[in-house]
């Protein structure tokens, strides 16, 4: 499976890259935002949840990434 072997090193490298993602649920915001109803302007909400108004998440890949180098650096001492 050459494919899945590539798809894989390119997540990888995404990681090694970018190990932050933009959060998916405030997409950066770091809050919920609304649009006023009077002023038509927008308004940060309340502090999103998931990324605990960072608006930055770190990626799954990352943490396995890290374990993987860690696993590789035991095995070629
Ligand atoms: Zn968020």
């Amino acid at each position: 499976m050459p494919g899945l072997i590539f798809v894989a090193l390119c997540y990888a490298a995404l990681c090694a890259a970018s190990p932050f993602g933009t959060c998916r649920k405030c997409k950066g915001w770091g809050a919920k935002v609304r649009v006023s109803r009077f002023t038509r302007q927008l308004k940060r909400g309340r502090e999103c949840r998931r990324c605990r108004g960072y608006g930055r998440r770190i990626r799954r890949g990352r943490h396995l990434y890290n374990l993987v180098a860690r696993l590789h650096h035991d095995g070629t001492r």
